[in-house]
């Protein structure tokens, strides 16, 4: 006998998650039809919610407004601006407590194995943003595509008038910002280096 076809169909959405293979999705299936009716609830109410969400018209960061809640404090310096890749590395610096200024999400880095060029990332915002702004902090990974991707921002930059930083990394090369602790963070903001 086959799943009925409403909880088959559940199976398959799990499924679509990374690394979630057909006995994984069959037990979190499982788990959804055992939960308590309140929390079912909650859980389909979040994920519909997600659909409200949005990229920060300014830096792309995830945002319930066009604008996100950082670039929306006014105690934030906006004269620094941090490039990441990811809106993960946005949550992972805040979550330090090491850094007040604004950041920009790339989306990405320049990769050749990815098939990713640079028109493929949000360069040209950063490029029309730079007004006022002192210092701009690449702070994409440090492995191959990241270095990559920190050498031609920072050439593009090269005839702006702005300064521009690259993290001192405590981690070692191919490491991740997303996965550093907090100390690691902190301390890679505060040896940062010039090109
Ligand atoms: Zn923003």
């Amino acid at each position: 006998m086959n799943y009925p076809k409403e909880f088959e169909n559940l199976i398959d959405s799990f499924r679509r998650l990374p690394g979630i293979g057909y006995k994984s999705a069959e037990r979190m299936a499982y788990q959804m039809l055992e939960m308590k009716e309140e929390y079912r609830e909650k859980f389909i109410e979040s994920l519909q919610n997600i659909t409200h969400l949005k990229k920060c018209d300014v830096c792309h960061n995830l945002s319930s407004d066009d604008k996100c809640e950082i670039c929306s404090d006014l105690n934030r310096d906006t004269s620094l601006i941090c490039v990441v890749q990811s809106i993960k590395d946005v949550f992972a610096i805040e979550k330090s407590n090491s850094y007040n200024g604004v950041y920009h999400v790339l989306d990405g880095v320049i990769s050749v194995k990815n098939g990713k060029l640079p028109e493929d990332l949000n360069i040209d915002s950063l490029l029309n943003r730079l007004d006022g702004v002192k210092e701009v902090i690449v702070a994409t990974n440090p492995n191959l595509d990241g270095e990559t991707t920190a050498l031609f921002i920072a050439k593009l930059l090269e005839k702006r008038d702005v300064k521009v930083t690259r993290l001192a990394y405590g981690l070692p090369m191919g490491g991740n910002l997303e996965y550093s602790d907090d100390v690691t963070i902190m301390k890679s903001f505060e040896n940062r280096k010039s090109f």
